[in-house]
């Protein structure tokens, strides 16, 4: 590696590569026996009782929304502090994206700003048929007021759970799904835990989970109780499939999936492993002029990512020069994220800087510090000690 400390990093093990060799030899390299094995071992893993691997957690969210039935007629509401694919996904439906601006304490979507917007928007009759809340740097968003909401309001909760695999709410995994219809995961090597590209769906209801099954692959079934009409004895052999929906290719291969149950068995070693360095680092910044990320009470976060967020006043510095100057000390810092209502692309729909306050004066102050299971204390004391210089001596780095 470099000089710089990256702001995250996979940890690939012996075990791990082995367990993929072992798939190359096989019969199956694509969705196969790893697949359904791997399926199977995060459902219980979570505790719910369908999973449904994909190629990525972008394509999981896009199969999620169709099989709840997003429309162009439809309306999906997430937050601006995310990646973009969690709005991106409501666009490939064909939606009108909207966004809930954020809590100022947890970074996750304001359950008090959403239920604002819900009435507002329900004198219009322009309510959300699915909501995306996103579980920022891992921790969980506030799941049982929005399923309150979801209930009085009628729609969809699909979670972004992208960056809490391993993380828990109200004691249950993040995935137990009590509070939602589906969860998304994704396996990008940045994430808790990886399988290269991969994502996965998880959901309680056998009917999602159907169509989640039938989305991935084509919109097609050889399940004769699944067809639209039997097959005709005389003409359809064994060879014989339908095409109920207009599906994509969204499988997950098996090798991704052997690397995927394999890293699920050190899961809980990674998520403690982050929790240790996130402590550390509470009690090495404490008396420096910035926010450490505050922890609700209900969740166990997966310690995704560590945000900070600068106090520029205090240390008078901009928070672009504070994050320009850890990027030339060789920190490599992070933003997450622009809000997505900025983005050229979202600006076309009439949204401006200023909708969605909150997640801009984040915006304007957050930074992501290096924090992945490899990360020696070390390297952690070399991020302080940069920190401590940018913002507490005179001259810029
Ligand atoms: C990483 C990420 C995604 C997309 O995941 P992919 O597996 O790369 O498609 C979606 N939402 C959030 C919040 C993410 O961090």
């Amino acid at each position: 590696m470099s000089g710089v400390i990256p702001y995250g990093r996979q940890n690939i093990s012996e075990a791990d590569i082995q367990a993929v060799v072992d798939v190359l030899r096989s019969d199956f390299l694509t969705q196969g026996p790893a697949v359904e094995a791997f399926e199977q071992a995060m459902a219980k893993y979570c505790g719910a009782k369908y999973a449904v691997a994909v190629c990525n957690a972008t394509a999981g969210l896009h199969i999620a929304c169709l099989a709840a039935g997003l429309t162009v007629e439809d309306y999906l509401w997430t937050v601006p502090n995310t990646f973009v694919a969690s709005a991106n996904c409501g666009r490939y439906c064909g939606a009108d994206v909207d966004f809930v601006d954020i809590d100022p304490k947890t970074y996750n979507m304001s359950v008090t700003a959403l239920e604002e917007k819900l009435i507002q928007t329900k004198a219009h009759e322009r309510l959300p048929k699915v909501v995306i809340p996103v579980h920022l740097a891992g921790q969980s968003c506030e799941m049982d007021r929005i399923n309150q909401l979801a209930q009085e309001y009628g729609f969809t909760v699909i979670e972004d759970a992208s960056h809490a695999i391993g993380g828990q709410y109200q004691g249950q995994p993040i995935g137990h799904g009590a509070f939602s219809d589906m969860t998304v995961f994704s396996f990008h090597p940045v994430k808790i835990m990886t399988t290269g590209e991969g994502g996965l769906v998880m959901t309680n209801r056998k009917d999602l989970y159907d169509q989640l099954v039938f989305l991935r692959t084509h919109g097609i079934t050889r399940d004769n109780s699944l067809m639209e009409s039997p097959p005709q004895s005389e003409t359809d052999g064994s060879w014989y499939y339908q095409q109920i929906e207009l599906g994509y290719n969204y499988r997950m291969t098996d090798m991704q999936a052997a690397l995927g149950l394999s890293q699920l068995n050190r899961l809980d070693d990674f998520v403690c492993r982050r929790h240790e360095l996130a402590t550390r680092y509470n009690t090495l910044l404490k008396d420096l002029p910035l926010t450490k990320p505050w922890q609700h009470p209900d969740a166990h976060s997966a310690f995704h990512l560590y945000i900070i967020r600068v106090q520029a006043e205090r240390a008078g510095k901009t928070h672009r020069i504070i994050f320009e100057a850890l990027r030339a000390k060789g920190i490599g810092v992070n933003l997450h994220y622009i809000p997505v209502h900025t983005q050229p692309y979202y600006r076309q729909f009439g949204f401006r800087s200023g909708d969605f306050p909150e997640s801009e004066r984040y915006y304007a102050e957050a930074i992501s510090l290096p924090l992945f299971y490899d990360l020696t204390e070390a390297q952690q004391d070399q991020v302080v000690q940069a920190l401590e210089e940018v913002l507490t001596l005179s001259c810029p780095a």
